[in-house]
């Protein structure tokens, strides 16, 4: 049996989390997470009892892992969530779910944010007719998130046309266009990504 994992997969194992970072694996019963659901390494299996500091540390490398935003980027992030009005933990999601990167992995145009990324900084996408190739781009209700004209004879995009994608409630898809639109800003409500982002919030405000 095969007993395929890799640094993807450890980071799942390392948070007792699925991620989704691998794609279809991940919804499968290859994921490394149903096979081997305990943190990788020599002491993986001991039991650790976590210290506040350890439990509000580990949520922020999810998120930040599940998001695939590295550390000065989230910081910078969670600056800007903490200066809008309303929750800073509520705007950190929401700033994070609207990152283009994500959206696109939202739209189904992807299979992991990973992959998402990828596609994006390759230029095959635009928003509101116009080039967009950074992942990190925010979007904002009303945008319209296309696959470019040249990118849409591709194999990938033209398997993902005869595809049924449900999206979440805030965004809109026409498959057959491969085009997407933020029908409105989400909530937090609206986003399932399991995060306690108030223990972000708790670690940054230390
Ligand atoms: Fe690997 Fe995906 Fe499973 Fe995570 S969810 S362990 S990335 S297969």
């Amino acid at each position: 049996m095969s007993r395929y994992t890799d640094a993807n997969c450890k980071l799942c194992r390392r948070e007792g989390q699925k991620l989704f970072l691998k794609g279809e694996r991940c919804y499968s019963s290859k994921c490394a997470l149903e096979r081997r659901n305990y943190a990788p390494g020599q002491h993986g299996q001991a039991r650790k009892k976590m210290s506040e500091y350890g439990v509000q540390l580990r949520e922020k490398q999810k998120a930040k892992r599940f998001y695939g935003v590295q550390e000065t980027q989230f910081r910078n992030l969670f600056e800007k969530a903490a200066k809008k009005t309303g929750k800073t933990g509520e705007n950190l999601m929401i700033l994070l779910e609207t990152r283009l990167d994500n959206v696109v992995f939202r739209l189904g145009f992807a299979a992991s944010r990973k992959e998402a990324r990828q596609l994006v900084t390759h230029g095959h996408f635009t928003v509101n007719g116009k080039k967009a190739d950074i992942p990190s781009m925010e979007v904002k209700a009303g945008d319209v998130i296309a696959v470019k004209e040249k990118s849409q004879s591709s194999p990938k995009f033209k398997e993902i046309k005869e595809m049924s994608i449900t999206v979440p409630a805030w965004m809109a898809v026409d498959v057959n266009k491969l085009e997407g639109k933020v029908v409105a800003m989400p909530r937090r409500e609206d986003i399932d990504t399991p995060i306690a982002e108030h223990l972000i919030v708790e670690l940054y405000s230390k």
